[in-house]
C-alpha cells in the first residue's frame, strides 16, 4: 500500500499545521513521523535535558492521539537521511511531506534529504508553517536584504491580511482520515528517553494554550516589569517547539495588541537574516567588529554564569536562568549587554551559554539578540552604547522585588562588591572597540 509520511521537526502538534494538512489533501494514508536526530542530540552537554523530555512528552502525546485515530505514529533516533532511508525499504513511500526550517543545519539537512528521496523517485514537499513572512517574501524597495527593523515591520504589517492568519484545518482533517496503521508493533519500537541514553527532566513549561487576553492586553505596560510572573505572553517554548502556532498566537495579537505583534515579528525578522546570512551564527555580521580584542576573562565568565558579579539586576536574571530555563527579554538584554561591553567577552561565549540553559533556545532569535547587544549584527544596537545596570535596576525594578526572590543576600555583606566599576568597564569597551573597528579600516 501506497502512504505519504507527515515528518514533524518544529511542529508538534496536528492543530493549523500547514505541512499536515497538504499531506492529508494528498488522499494518500498519512504516516506522522518524528525523528530523534542523532546528530544534534550527541551535542547536549547534558544528559538529563529538559528540552528533549519536553519533546517527548510531546511526541507520545501526538502518538496516543494517532492511534485513537486508528493510525500509527512513528518515532525513530538516528540520522534524518539514515532513518529516511529505512523506511523507504520498510513501506512504499510516495511521499514525504514537511515544514520548512530555515536554520543553516536545517538547511544542509534537508538539502541531504532531498537529494536521496530523488535517487529513490519520492516527491519532498516542503511548506512555509513556521513563520508568517519566511526567506526573501519581505525585501527592501531595491531588492536588498532588510536590515532596518522599523521599515521591515512597517511592510509586515502593511501585507499581513486576516486570511494569512487563518488557521488549517489539519486537526480536524486527522481524526476523519485514513491513516496508514503500518505495523502493530510500532508503538513498542518508539524510543525512550533511556534508549537514546538520556534522562527525564522536567521544568515549567506554560500549557500550549493562548496566554491570557488580559496578559495580552496589558503587555506593553507589563513586558518591562520582571517582577511580574504574567508581564509577558511566555510563549516562546510552545513557538520554539511548534506545540502553539504562530497563526494563533499572531491572530490574538493582531486583534489585541499591536506591540505584542510587532514582537513576534521579530521572530521572523531574525529567522530571516539566518536564511540570508548563515555565517553570522558563528561570526560577526559587521566585518568592522570580527576583530574586537575581547578579554574572556574565565573567572568573571563564571562569576556572570552563576550570578555572583555584585550586580543585583545581572545576578538575579543569570540565577533566574539557571533554576528555570527562564528570562524575560528585558533581563536578558541587561544580562547580555553586561557580558559583552562590561566584562568585555565575546558574545559566542554568553550566547553558548543561552543555548545551554534556555529552554526556548532558538538558534536564529538566540544569535540575533546577541549580536544585538554586541553591536555586531545585522542590526544592531550602536556599538558605542553600554547601558549601566544600575539604572536598568532602577527602571524596571524599584523595590527590588525581582532582585530579592533571585538574591536574598543582596543587602547583606555575603553578597559580594562589583566585578568592575561602571564607567571604567564602559571606556575600557568603547575605546577597545574604536580602536579595532579604525584597524579594520586600514
Ligand atoms: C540575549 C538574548 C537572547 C535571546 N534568545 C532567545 C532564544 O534563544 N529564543 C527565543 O525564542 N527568544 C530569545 N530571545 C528573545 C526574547 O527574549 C524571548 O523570545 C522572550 O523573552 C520569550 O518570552 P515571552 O514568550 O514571554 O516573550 P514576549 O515578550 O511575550 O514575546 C512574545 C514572543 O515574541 C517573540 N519575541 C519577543 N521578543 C523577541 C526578540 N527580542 N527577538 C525575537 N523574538 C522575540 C518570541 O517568540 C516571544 O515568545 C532572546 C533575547 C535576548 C536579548
Amino acid at each position: 500500500m501506497k502512504i505519504c509520511i507527515f515528518w514533524h521537526r518544529r511542529d508538534l502538534r496536528f492543530h493549523d499545521n500547514a505541512g499536515l494538512a497538504a499531506a492529508l489533501e494528498s488522499g494518500l494514508p498519512v504516516v506522522p513521523l518524528f525523528i530523534y536526530d542523532s546528530d544534534i542530540l550527541d551535542y547536549l552537554p547534558d544528559k538529563a535535558d529538559a528540552r528533549l523530555t519536553y519533546i517527548f512528552d510531546e511526541v507520545e502525546r501526538l502518538a496516543a492521539a494517532t492511534a485513537a485515530a486508528g493510525g500509527a505514529f512513528l518515532a525513530r533516533y538516528g540520522k534524518p537521511v539514515n532513518v529516511l532511508e529505512a523506511l523507504l525499504k520498510e513501506f512504499e513511500v510516495a511521499a514525504v511531506h514537511t515544514n520548512e526550517d530555515y536554520e543553516p543545519y536545517a538547511t544542509r539537512r534537508d538539502a541531504e534529504v532531498s537529494r536521496l528521496l530523488a535517487q529513490h523517485g519520492v516527491d519532498f514537499l516542503l511548506y512555509k508553517d513556521q513563520v508568517i513572512f519566511a526567506k526573501d517574501e519581505i525585501m527592501t524597495k531595491s531588492g536588498t536584504v532588510p536590515k532596518v527593523f522599523g521599515a521591515y515591520h512597517k511592510t509586515y504589517l502593511a501585507r499581513l491580511t486576516d486570511e494569512m492568519l487563518l488557521p488549517y484545518g489539519s486537526a480536524e482533517a486527522f481524526v476523519k482520515a485514513n491513516l496508514a496503521a503500518p505495523n502493530a508493533h510500532e508503538a513498542g519500537q518508539r524510543p525512550t528517553l533511556e534508549s537514546m541514553g538520556f534522562e527525564r527532566k522536567v521544568q515549567y513549561v506554560p500549557t500550549a494554550d493562548l496566554p491570557e487576553e488580559d496578559v495580552v492586553r496589558n503587555y506593553h505596560h507589563t513586558r518591562n516589569t520582571p517582577a511580574l510572573q504574567n508581564g509577558t505572553a511566555r510563549i516562546s517554548v510552545q513557538l520554539r517547539f511548534g506545540t502553539l502556532s504562530v497563526r494563533q498566537v499572531m491572530r490574538q495579537a493582531k486583534a489585541l495588541n499591536p506591540k505584542l505583534l510587532a514582537e513576534i515579528s521579530w521572530r521572523d525578522f531574525f529567522m530571516m537574516l539566518l536564511w540570508h546570512f548563515p555565517g553570522t551564527a558563528t561570526e560577526a555580521y559587521d566585518p568592522k567588529m570580527r576583530h574586537v580584542p575581547y578579554r574572556n576573562n574565565e573567572d568573571e565568565f563564571r562569576a556572570w554564569c552563576e550570578g555572583r558579579t555584585g550586580y543585583p539586576l545581572v545576578d538575579a536574571g543569570m540565577r533566574e536562568l539557571n533554576a528555570t530555563g527562564y528570562l524575560p527579554n528585558r533581563v536578558r538584554m541587561t544580562v547580555a549587554g553586561f557580558l559583552v561591553k562590561h566584562l568585555f567577552i565575546d558574545w559566542r561565549w554568553g550566547e553558548q551559554y543561552f543555548a545551554d540553559k534556555l529552554l526556548d533556545y532558538e538558534l536564529a532569535n538566540n544569535v540575533g539578540n546577541w549580536q544585538w547587544m554586541a553591536g555586531t549584527g545585522a542590526v544592531s544596537a550602536p556599538w558605542f552604547r553600554v547601558y549601566s545596570p544600575e539604572s536598568q535596576l532602577a527602571q524596571v525594578d524599584p523595590d527590588m522585588t525581582y532582585v530579592k526572590r533571585w538574591v536574598p543576600e543582596v543587602d547583606t555583606p555575603a553578597y559580594p562588591a562589583p566585578v568592575v566599576d561602571h564607567k571604567f568597564a564602559r571606556d575600557r569597551a568603547v575605546e577597545a572597540i574604536r580602536a579595532a573597528r579604525i584597524a579594520a579600516s586600514l
